[in-house]
């Protein structure tokens, strides 16, 4: 009831694109690509908080990559007065 229309269970929250989740496919756990593929920590924070545990996010977007613009998050800099 409190579902989005675009959320659904074979798609990834953060690019949309499918995430080829085998639990999600119905498949065995152990067949997905999750099991061989680590997803980076910093992906994980930016699925959604209602879609954390829920639905599963794409291989591509399961990889570490380096973010050139960080502008939300914690600020590392001195704070102005
Ligand atoms: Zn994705």
């Amino acid at each position: 009831m409190t579902a989005p229309p675009t959320s659904s269970a074979l798609q990834c929250p953060l690019c949309g694109q499918a995430n080829q989740c085998a639990m999600a496919a119905g498949q065995a756990p152990e067949t997905c690509w999750c099991m061989a593929t680590p997803v980076a920590p910093e992906a994980l924070a930016q699925i959604p908080v209602e879609a954390r545990g829920k639905v599963c996010i794409c291989p591509l977007c399961a990889q570490p990559r380096p973010v050139p613009d960080s502008r939300e998050g914690v600020a590392a800099g001195p704070a102005p007065i």
